[in-house]
This record gives structure tokens, sequence and C-alpha cells, in this order.
């Protein structure tokens, strides 16, 4: 016979691991299945874990937990071909604990680490489990089929926290095939450096992190952004670019990030490192309105295969992730009192997701993909006249400061339409705050 459980979890990511964790210090009988080796070991992120649920969960827990750096500094660069116009913004008051809950973090280390507390809590995590599909009893879902001996496994629920690439929730029926615009590769390497140059470099000092994201001409033109986060040791830098914008022009993921690389601002900063490692990853960036229904009889999604991912500035996927694992633990203990696994039992769920930051941030930027869809001139021309206006600004002559001014004018009007520009950064402000 099946063995039987309160509540089943696909994936050990920060999602599974969060709803595990919070099942098992509840006393739920939890069964977790991660298809790697171990956890984090097929898991890759650029690198800012956001840690207010995970404060919670586990208080104080980067005194334990294998994190790599605070971060302090946060510097939002606007690329040109060769230049670069930057906001930098150095928060000493981020170096005292909760440290603003933005820590630098290499999943590998960090994922491990959270399923061993889970673990410790009381679940079962089982590591090379690929779980293929369901068991189900008229349209209810009862349990999950494991690609191993004897692998069909019975509970209460399931919570699917499998990640962007979720073919388990395709296969359940709520979410078709993701379209390749609302999809973005990732594409990140480690690169090692000492310690002393890191911190020198970046003008860091005791633990102090910084996080660098690159926007405008990161991919030679291409809608895109690039970025560069410190770890103890090594740089996590990558880029991010939309499938169908690979598709449509025929890019190759390894030339965009050797493009940003390349490019003057970047390249001094990577300055006598080596790569470690290279990985590429999808990020569900659709936005609100791309997201599949989140539940059914005996279901449950979280984090990225729920397309929980905030496409704005601010990039946030780990939090959305370990709040939505948080949440569908507490419907699920819920429901297991009420001994109701419904869909509309179940939907308490979608109800906290409602009433946190989860939902309500998504809805408040779920115009952000459509808007950087309709502008590539975000991606090329503004930056382009912008570094060329300061460029202009900064040049030393001996013409006056209102002939320069006049010349600034003349060249920002003849190639940029005043209403355009007006339109977008109205609807700019819609990703930025
Ligand atoms: C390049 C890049 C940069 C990013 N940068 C940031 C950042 O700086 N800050 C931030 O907050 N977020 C960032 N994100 C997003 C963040 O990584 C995700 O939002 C977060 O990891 C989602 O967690 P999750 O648990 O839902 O999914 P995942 O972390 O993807 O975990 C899913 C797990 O499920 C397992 N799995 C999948 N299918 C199966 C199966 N069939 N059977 C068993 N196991 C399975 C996988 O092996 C994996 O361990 C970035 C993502 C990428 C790709």
């Amino acid at each position: 016979m099946a063995d039987r459980f309160d509540c089943i979890i696909v994936g050990a990511g920060p999602a599974g691991c969060a709803a595990a964790y919070k099942l098992a210090s509840d006393g739920m009988s939890v069964i977790v299945f991660e298809r790697g080796e171990y956890p984090g070991s097929k898991n890759m992120s650029g690198g800012i874990l956001y840690s207010t649920i995970l404060n919670k969960l586990i208080p104080e827990f980067w005194k334990e937990a294998p994190v790599e750096r605070h971060v302090t500094r946060r510097r939002y660069s606007m690329l040109s071909k060769d230049s670069e116009a930057a906001l930098d913004v150095n928060i000493n008051a981020f170096s005292e604990p909760p440290y603003n809950n933005s820590f630098t973090v290499l999943r590998a280390k960090f994922d491990r680490w959270f399923a061993k507390k889970a673990e410790d809590a009381g679940a079962l995590i089982v590591t090379e489990a690929v779980v293929d599909g369901f068991i189900t009893d008229n349209e209810k879902i009862t349990g999950v089929k494991v690609r191993m001996e004897g692998g069909e496994v019975l509970a209460g629920a399931v919570i699917l926290a499998d990640g962007a690439n979720s073919l388990l929730s395709e296969k359940a029926g709520l979410r078709e095939k993701p379209a390749a615009k609302e999809m973005i590769l990732g594409v990140k390497e480690i690169i090692s450096l000492p310690k002393e140059v890191i911190e020198d470099r970046f003008s860091l000092e005791g633990g102090q992190g910084a996080a660098l994201e690159f926007f405008g001409q990161c991919l030679g033109g291409f809608a895109g952004q690039g970025f560069i986060y410190t770890n103890a040791d090594c740089l996590s830098v990558g880029i991010g670019c939309p499938i169908s914008v690979l598709q449509e022009n025929g890019l190759k993921p390894a030339g965009l990030i050797e493009a940003f690389k390349k490019h003057p601002s970047v390249r001094n900063l990577l300055r006598g490192g080596r790569i470690e490692e290279y990985g590429a990853h999808m990020i569900p960036e659709g936005g609100f309105s791309a997201m599949p229904e989140l539940t059914k009889d005996g279901l449950i999604l979280c984090g990225d295969a729920g397309g929980l991912v905030n496409p704005s500035l601010y990039k946030e996927g780990s939090n959305l992730a370990m709040a939505s694992g948080v949440f569908a633990a507490e419907t699920v203990i819920e429901a297991k009192k009420r001994g109701d696994f419904s869909k509309a039992a179940l939907d308490a769920y979608v109800e906290k997701l409602e009433n946190s930051f989860v939902l309500k941030d998504m809805k408040r930027f779920k115009d952000a993909p459509e808007i950087l869809r309709k502008a590539p001139e975000l991606f090329k021309e503004y930056p382009e006249e912008l570094l060329e206006l300061l460029r202009l600004h900064f040049t030393v002559s001996e013409a006056s400061k209102d002939e320069v001014h006049g010349e600034l004018r003349r060249s920002f009007k003849g190639k940029v339409p005043a209403w355009r520009l007006l339109k977008n950064l109205w609807k700019l402000r819609r990703i930025i705050s």
C-alpha cells in the first residue's frame, strides 16, 4: 500500500523548504521530493535573499545560515554602449540586524541549510526523486507518482513548489506552457576574487555587500538587464533576457553575458576574477496577469510555480516564494483540522496571499512586463541619449553655459520626441515605485 502523509511537497527551493519547515514545526507529517542530488544542487538565483519571512520562521537565522554578505550598497546604472550613469545608495544602518532583510547567498549552500532545518523540524526530505505526475480520485489530487520503485505516495494535499518550469502545474491543468514573452532566461556566472579585492573594489567593510543592477545597453541594445552581487569571496554576475527576445533575434545566452562582461563599466569590476560556475535558469516575469490559478482540489501552487515574482525594479522572488510556502502550509494545517482539502477550502491560501505584500505587490506592478515590452527605446535610444547629454554637460570647453545648455536642448529635442518621453516616464513610475 502507498505511504500516506498529511502533505507532500514537490521541490526543495525556498518555497518548498518554507512550507516544509512550517508544516513540520506544527506537527504535520510531511514529505518533500527534490529531484536534485541535494537541495540547492539544481538551483540558481542572482543571489539576493529577501528575508522578512525567513526571519519570522527562524528568528536571527543569519547567525547560523550560510549567508555571504548583508547588502548595504545598492547601485542602479544606466549603460550606453561605452559609458555609465549611476545612482549609488549606501546605507550604513543596513549593517545593523536584521540587515534590511537582504543578504547575498549561494543557493547550493543556502537551500541545503534550509532543507536541513525543515528536516530537523521533522520533515522527510527525499532527494534525487523526480515527481512525474499525480494520483487522482475523481479529479481531486490525492498523491504523486515519483520516478522510483514503489513511488506512489498519498497525502491530504500536495504543495507544488517545483519552480519556474513547473511541468506538474501544466499536468494538473492549472496552466498552459508559459508564453516566451512571459519568461526571462537568467544566465549567471560565479567569479572568484579574493575577499580583500572585493571589499576594496566595491567599498565594503565587515560583511557588507553590494548589489549592482545594470539597465540600458547591457545586452547590446536588446531588452534585458545585468547584475553583479558580491559574495564573501566571489561575485555573482549575470544577465536576464526575455526568451521571446532571444528567439526573435537569434541570440545566444552565452554571447549576451559575454557582451555584458565586456562593457567597460563592468569589466573593470571583474578584473582578475576566475569563472568558477556557469548556469542558466528561467524566471517567470509575466507578472500578475500571467499567473495561473493557484489551487484545485488537493493542490496548491507556490513560489515560481505560481508565477510569484515581482517583475518591477525590485526583482523579488525569494521572499514571495517563502511567504507563499508559509501561507500554503498554514492553509493545509487548517484544512487538515476541518478534514476538507477541497479547492474551496484551499482557496484560503489565495486569500492569505491577497491580504499580504505578495499579491498586493504583484497587482501594484502588474503592468511592468507590458511597459518594458512596449518601450524598446528604454534599452538603446534613451540610454544613448542620456549619456550623450551628460557627455555634453560635462565636456570642458570655452562655450558659455547658456550655449552649452542650448546645445543640450537642441540635441535632445531632435532625437527623442518629448511626448513619447513623457509618456514613458509616466509609465515607468509603475516599475520603479
Ligand atoms: C538568474 C536569476 C536571478 C535571480 N535573482 C534573484 C534575486 O536576486 N532575488 C530574489 O529574490 N529572487 C531572484 N531570482 C528568483 C528566485 O530565484 C526565485 O523566485 C526563487 O528561487 C523561487 O523559489 P521556488 O522555491 O519557487 O523555486 P526554485 O528555487 O526554482 O526551486 C524549485 C525546486 O523544485 C525542484 N523540482 C523541480 N521539478 C521537480 C520535480 N518534478 N520533482 C522534484 N523536484 C523538482 C528543483 O530542483 C528545485 O530545487 C532570480 C532567479 C534567477 C534565475
